[in-house]
């Protein structure tokens, strides 16, 4: 169910969101030039073991594991046949490595019985792959294969809520709301910039708006009863 925005933006219609999102975006470029998925890879299949062993877990000890890990297995068949017990305790670090290791396997085998080897591209086949949702499709998606895709993550709809891009707390519905406002050829790069920014100054328990370089573009400060001028 669509949430109740914490104090309504006026009416600002579709085409002015598009504008406030878009300025949003060039600021945001500047604070975090270069930006881009945090996690290593460097093939499809790769990422998408990175991203099932991201859940719940930092992307930094997902590159310490991955790191020797993707020398090891390196085809689908390698993780398909890979013995369950090592293959859990190689992962044990991340968290619930028995669901993970148990995923990645499913997936490998998947593959390679459906998919000639080959992680597929169309978010349909994906969608079938066991543990693999829309978040992980459309991530992998958009950072192995260029395609133009909003991956939902926790940092992404938390900054649809703050901005008020987006009035729903479903991630399928966010990632509609948000196709609908963001160019195609900014999709991805959108995505790093929530991500960075959700991790680096959009805090999940305490933002902090005073130092926020798109402060004026949101109405969460205003909403918050946030003193951005006397925090200066
Ligand atoms: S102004 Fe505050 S809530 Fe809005 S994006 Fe910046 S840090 Fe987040």
């Amino acid at each position: 169910m669509p949430r109740q925005p914490a104090k309504a933006r006026g009416r600002e219609s579709p085409e002015e969101k598009r504008r406030r999102v878009l300025e949003a975006l060039r600021m945001l470029v500047r604070t975090y030039p270069g930006v881009t998925l945090a996690l290593n890879f460097t093939t499809p299949l790769e990422l998408l073991i990175a991203l099932i062993l991201a859940a719940q877990c930092t992307d930094e000890r997902v590159n310490q594991v991955t790191a020797s890990l993707f020398r090891k297995y390196r085809a689908p068949q390698d993780w398909a046949s890979a013995d369950r017990t090592v293959l859990e305790g190689e992962i044990r670090s991340t968290g619930f490595y028995r669901n993970k290791a148990k995923a990645i396997q499913g997936c490998c085998q998947e593959i390679v019985a459906r998919f000639e080897g080959k992680v597929p591209r169309a978010l349909e086949d994906l969608l079938t792959l066991p543990g693999v949702g829309r978040k992980t499709a459309n991530i992998l998606r958009g950072n192995a294969y260029g395609q133009a895709a909003i991956g939902v993550d926790t940092h992404v709809a938390r900054l649809a809520e703050r901005l008020e891009l987006s009035p729903e707390t479903d991630p399928d519905k966010i990632e509609l709301d948000l196709n609908a406002l963001i160019p195609d050829k900014e999709k991805v790069r959108f995505c790093h910039l929530l991500q960075a920014h959700g991790r680096g100054i959009c805090l999940a328990r305490k933002p902090n708006c005073p130092a926020c370089p798109i402060n004026r573009l949101c109405p969460y400060p205003v909403a918050a009863g946030v003193p951005l001028a006397l925090a200066r």
